[in-house]
Order: structure tokens, then C-alpha cells, then sequence
């Protein structure tokens, strides 16, 4: 007998499911995303300050899927609703029915409606169209820098990333190292960019060891950027950010990667869910007591065994993505199956150019170009993987088309 498997969700979480799950010759796999793209977030950093190009951040879904030979079928769909009982996946167009369901929907900037003015002045970066947004503007900022036009009248023009977490860090580093970069070639005119990384927390990346936290914090004063710990941003209006302690500063455009909330489609879902809207689920990352039904990565609340609250990563979506898929396996031959495990094998900051700062099963601790070699090494396996799958896709397709 065939089993069908659901997964909405083609991120980290979504794709690591499938690539485990598409080994079976059992299992029919239908994969549902509301953007034809697999984005890797993780690398939006460098497309932000322009080192990355479009195509080495986005894949597309359908050639992917075709890499599995008709094993993955892909609808370029938004998921609207899930049915329990009769296990059906609604979406915009369709219903479709589900043996096994993967809840992967990811997460969304959070723009807290208590910052007056947040959502209409700042960009975000959880989603491909605002990077691109603030992409445009930084690059427009540097051509209006090199043509000599003059913004603000020759004051100085001020960035600002809102959320000192990893991926504001990641950002403002390496907005600052380009800007380090076309100082050389520009002169005094770019230096007049600054970078200021604001977080409301007493330290830039919170929850991360003091290895990572001072080396980091070294390398950000380094490359000029402007460091406001403690800073609780009351309310922005077009050109200034206030604070709730009376300053003011004046910005040219702003990124926010601050807080995030799981998807929309969470809010659909009847599940008792944390404050940020992440489902709850059991100890095997089942939701609402159905053991058929799993939620993996960003959308889901995951504690390690200590019950300590895991920040949402690419790195933990992909083993609790592995983890489900296992015990859909398990599940499917009658075979017994264990609680998931979480944990944290390491973690690597890039931090502009070739550096970076990293710690790997808690004692290895490394930083400079070594640590953004490690770094390169794992980002580079996991679009390896996507490439000869997109390349399979591709031939697959023109077969097809013959
Ligand atoms: C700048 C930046 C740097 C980062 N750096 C790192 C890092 O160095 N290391 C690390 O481990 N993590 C990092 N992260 C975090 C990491 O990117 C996320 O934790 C990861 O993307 C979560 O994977 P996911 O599969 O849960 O969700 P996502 O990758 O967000 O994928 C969710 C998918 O679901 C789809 N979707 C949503 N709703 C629906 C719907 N209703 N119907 C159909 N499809 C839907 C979306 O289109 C998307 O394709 C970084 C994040 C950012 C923004």
C-alpha cells in the first residue's frame, strides 16, 4: 500500500522532510508552497549588501521536486486551511487528502504593533521581496554616493538594523564591510554611510556564549558600526527613530530583524500555539494529539531536553525535519518511536567578507578567515545537495518535454 505525505512548506524544514522521505519507494510526496522559490535565508546577508546574486538565494521548487524522477509532486499554492479529522490540506485552489502531514511553514518578521510607524518604515528580510526592496536602496545609496549626489546636505547618512540578533548582526556586518570596501574606491564619500545596529536587550546577540557575543562585538567596532545596546525604539516616523529615553536618531532606512512570528497559516490552525503564534506540539513534534500530523522548524516551539527554548534555525528546522521524516517511517511499518532530541551542534556568525566567529559541540571555538572557511564549507554542502537535485530537475524536465 502507497501512503501519501503532505509537506506545506518548502524551506529548510520542508525540503530536509523530503530528501529524507523520498528514499521509500512506498511513499508519494506532495510538496505546497505559496512562492516558487526555496529562499536561503541564511544567505541574505550577502544579498542585501549586494556580494550574493539572486540565484544563489533563491531555488526554484518545481525543477527541485523534478529531481526526484515523479516521486514529488509541487503545487505553487498557498495552504489556507487543515482539515483533522478528515486529514485534507485546503489551498487557494484545491483540497488535497494526507496520510501524513508536515506542518513547515516557516516564520515572518515580527513588526511589533507597539513601535508606532515600524511596519511602514522598515524592511525585513524573512521575505525575498523585502530584501530585494532593501537591496535597491542600498545599492541607490552607493550609485547616488559614486555620481557625487548630495543627500542630506553632506550630514552624515545613518542605517539602521533594528535587532541585534543573528541576522541583524549578519547584516550590519556586512553592510559595513562594503562599505569598508567602496571607501577605498569612493573615498570620504561613502564613509559618510554609517551603520547602527539597535537592540533593546543590554547585549548584541542574546542567549549566545560570551566567546561568541565579545569576538563579535570586536569585530562590529571594527568595521565602524555604531553599537546602541539598552536602546528601546519607541515609534519611527520618515526620518527619525525615537527612543524611550528621549534621543533621537536620524536614519535614511532601516531594516528590522527584531522578533519574529511563526506564518499566517498558524492563526488557521486549531492548536494551542506560544505568544509569537509557534505551535505546540508533543514530544514527537505531533500537533493537536494527532499522531499523523507533525510541525517542523520556525513554526513550531522547540525545547532541547533541558527544556530550554531553542532560538528558530536552519539548523534546527533540518533535524527536526529528519526527525519527523524518520518517524513517519516508523509510523508507516508499525515500528515503536522516540521523543526528539534537540540540540545545538554549533553555531557560526558571518561577519562581513572573510570573517566570521564560530563554536562547534560547545569546545571547538574559532574565528577569522578559518572560521568563515567552516563556515563557507556548510553552506556550500547544503547548496551542493540543492544544485544536483535542481540539475536532475532540469534534465528530467527536458526529457519530459522531448
Ligand atoms: C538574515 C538571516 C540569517 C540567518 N542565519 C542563520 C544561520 O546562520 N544559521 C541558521 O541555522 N539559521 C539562520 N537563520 C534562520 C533560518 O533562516 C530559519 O530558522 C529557517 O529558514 C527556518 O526554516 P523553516 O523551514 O522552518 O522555514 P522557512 O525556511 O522560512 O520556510 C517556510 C516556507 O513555508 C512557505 N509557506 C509559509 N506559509 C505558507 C502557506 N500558508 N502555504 C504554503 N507555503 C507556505 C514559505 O513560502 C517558505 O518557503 C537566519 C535567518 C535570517 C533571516
Amino acid at each position: 500500500m502507497r501512503t501519501k505525505v503532505v509537506v506545506i512548506g518548502g524551506g529548510y524544514g520542508g525540503l530536509r522532510a523530503i530528501e529524507f522521505l523520498a528514499k521509500h519507494n512506498d511513499v508519494d510526496i506532495t510538496l505546497i508552497d505559496k512562492n516558487p522559490y526555496h529562499y536561503l535565508q541564511t544567505e541574505a546577508y550577502g544579498y542585501i549588501a549586494g556580494r550574493f546574486d539572486i540565484h544563489e538565494i533563491a531555488i526554484d521548487l518545481d525543477k527541485w521536486c523534478r529531481g526526484f524522477k515523479n516521486r514529488v509532486d509541487f503545487l505553487y499554492e498557498k495552504a489556507t486551511a487543515v482539515d483533522y479529522e478528515n486529514q485534507t490540506v485546503t489551498t487557494e485552489k484545491q483540497q488535497l487528502s494526507f496520510d501524513y502531514l508536515i506542518v513547515a511553514t516557516g516564520a515572518q518578521t515580527n513588526f511589533f504593533s507597539f513601535i508606532e510607524g515600524l511596519r511602514e518604515n522598515s524592511y525585513g528580510v524573512k521575505n525575498l521581496m523585502r530584501a530585494y526592496n532593501f537591496r535597491k536602496e542600498f545599492e541607490n545609496l552607493i550609485y547616488k554616493k559614486l555620481q557625487n549626489e548630495e543627500i542630506n546636505s553632506g550630514e552624515d547618512i545613518n542605517l539602521a538594523i533594528g535587532g541585534a540578533g543573528l541576522s541583524g548582526v549578519e547584516v550590519a556586518a556586512e553592510m559595513a564591510h562594503v562599505i569598508e570596501i567602496y571607501s577605498k574606491t569612493l573615498g570620504e564619500r561613502a564613509k559618510k554611510i554609517k551603520i547602527y545596529l539597535i537592540d533593546a536587550s543590554d547585549t548584541i546577540l542574546p542567549g549566545m556564549s560570551s566567546y561568541i557575543i565579545s569576538n563579535t562585538k570586536k569585530r562590529l567596532e571594527k568595521l565602524g558600526v555604531n553599537i546602541l545596546t539598552s536602546a528601546f525604539i519607541e515609534k519611527l516616523d520618515k526620518t527619525t527613530i525615537y527612543f524611550k529615553n528621549g534621543e533621537q536618531l536620524k536614519y535614511h532606512f532601516m531594516i528590522f530583524t527584531g522578533g519574529i512570528k511563526a506564518s499566517s497559516l498558524n492563526t488557521k490552525l486549531e492548536c494551542e500555539k506560544n505568544r509569537i503564534d509557534q505551535l505546540i506540539a508533543d514530544g514527537e513534534l505531533n500537533i493537536h494529539n494527532s499522531k499523523n500530523i507533525f510541525a517542523v522548524g520556525d513554526c513550531v516551539e522547540i525545547k532541547d531536553m533541558h527544556g530550554k527554548l531553542l532560538p528558530p534555525t536552519a539548523q534546527i528546522a533540518e533535524k527536526s525535519a529528519e526527525y519527523v521524516a524518520n518517524t513517519i517511517r516508523k509510523r508507516i511499518d508499525g515500528r515503536a518511536s522516540q521523543p526528539f532530541h534537540a540540540d545545538v551542534s554549533g553555531i557560526f556568525v558571518a561577519l562581513g567578507g572573510t570573517y566570521a566567529v564560530g563554536e562547534m559541540f560547545g569546545f571547538v571555538k574559532v574565528k577569522g578567515y578559518t572560521a568563515y572557511l567552516l563556515k563557507k564549507a556548510i553552506t556550500y554542502a547544503y547548496f551542493l545537495g540543492l544544485h544536483l537535485r535542481i540539475n536532475a530537475g532540469y534534465k528530467n524536465r527536458i526529457k519530459d518535454t522531448l
